[in-house]
């Protein structure tokens, strides 16, 4: 068996936009280390497609003005690989975005971006809603301008977009599991420190 990574691609039409903006046709280049990832192309292919549609389309129309005009073709590449220890994580740098798959979990999970106080909280419902999300995120690093907080805010409303763009492709609503009641203080009350435990401190 090859150690190759599996060489993929996913294209996307040229979208005509109102005020004469046009997104580029653009194809998307995968490389897929189904070995270690252990999935096969055929599961995971549906989720890139759906991510990389949202980006070329939905998000470009809702946010242009970010869109860095840089050529009518675009060719953005993307690596799937196994995460460490089942975490999750990805990567833009230049046009090279890295998605790192973690442990594949059936339950909702609750996300926020880790390096910044204040993100945006989002939910994914499975595996599949947070690899899409992930891909997207990192696929918008392309366009957007910027660095930091600001950049990786916008980053984090195109991966929720797109989360729920793939719900709507495929039918289906997602409910945040109901937070436990928040647990109320019966008593404020000062406990004070026995005279004993002050004696000990003291001697
Ligand atoms: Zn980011």
């Amino acid at each position: 068996m090859t150690k190759h990574a599996k060489k993929l691609k996913v294209h996307c039409p040229a979208m005509k936009l109102r005020g004469g903006l046009k997104a580029p046709k653009t194809t998307l280049r995968v490389s897929y280390h189904e070995h270690t990832v252990g999935l096969p192309w055929a599961d995971i292919r549906p989720l890139i497609a759906s991510a990389f549609r949202h980006v070329q389309r939905e998000a470009f129309r809702t946010l242009r003005e970010n869109f860095l005009l840089r050529s009518h073709t675009w060719t953005p590449d993307l690596i799937l690989a196994k995460g460490q220890n089942g975490y999750w994580w990805g990567r833009a740098t230049g046009s090279i975005s890295r998605v790192f798959i973690g442990k594949l979990h059936t339950e909702p999970r609750q996300s926020v971006y880790p390096r910044y106080k204040d993100m945006p909280i989002m939910w994914h419902r499975d595996w599949q809603e947070q690899l899409l999300g992930l891909v997207a995120h990192e696929l918008w690093h392309r366009w957007q301008p910027g660095h930091g907080k600001p950049a990786e805010i916008m980053c984090e409303l195109v991966e929720s977009d797109a989360i729920d763009t793939y719900r709507k492709e495929q039918g289906y609503t997602f409910t945040p599991p109901a937070k436990p009641e928040p647990v109320e203080l019966v008593s404020n009350r000062f406990v004070a420190m026995s005279d004993r435990a002050c004696e000990s401190i003291n001697s």
